[in-house]
């Protein structure tokens, strides 16, 4: 659920039966976040918030409506892109190396560029689309690589080797940059 509000724009609230009290975070988009106990009516919500306005402004790196409104748009084009791209990408290195893989999902996670489940479903980190095209590909590979070996063993990194010599520098330069939007 949205609350809006003028100082903060809009307000994430998650009503969750294990919550005991309100407690403020920050989501990825950059808003300020509630997790409030599942019974607790808007008026408290509001009430709460008003109470601890200037905490949240002091401690919580909240950005201002107008940013989480471009950061929004940002990511919607980035989404549209990576759509339009990632999912052929992986397809045509799957069928060049010889993968099967179930399904590709795309994400939009602070803190990963790609992950593979043991079912077999590749996920693809939307900010994939804004770095370097040799280590998006890195990502590619290293993930498909996973399909064959679920860990960082001396097997997995040798299979990565097959198909991308250059896999410890794309590694290592991938550090750089930062999946979140
Ligand atoms: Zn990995």
């Amino acid at each position: 659920m949205i609350v809006k509000d003028p100082e903060f724009g809009e307000v994430i609230v998650r009503k969750s039966p294990l919550s005991r009290n309100i407690k403020f975070s920050i989501s990825t988009s950059g808003r300020l976040q509630m997790s409030v106990p599942k019974i607790t009516s808007n008026f408290l919500i509001k009430r709460f918030l008003n109470q601890n306005r200037t905490t949240i402004r002091e401690k919580l790196p909240l950005e201002n409506p107008d940013t989480q409104r471009a950061r929004d748009y940002k990511k919607k084009l980035l989404a549209k892109k990576a759509r339009e791209y990632l999912p052929y990408r992986l397809e045509y290195f799957a069928k060049l190396y010889g993968y099967t893989y179930d399904k590709c999902r795309l994400t939009h996670a602070n803190t990963r560029w790609g992950s593979c489940s043991s079912n077999k479903t590749i996920s693809l980190n939307i900010g994939l689309m804004q770095i370097p095209e040799q280590l998006r590909d890195y990502v590619i590979l290293h993930e498909l690589a996973h399909l064959n070996h679920m860990d960082h063993s001396k097997a997995f990194w040798a299979e990565v080797g097959l198909h991308d010599k250059n896999y410890k520098s794309h590694n290592k330069h991938l550090k750089m940059f930062k999946p979140g939007i």
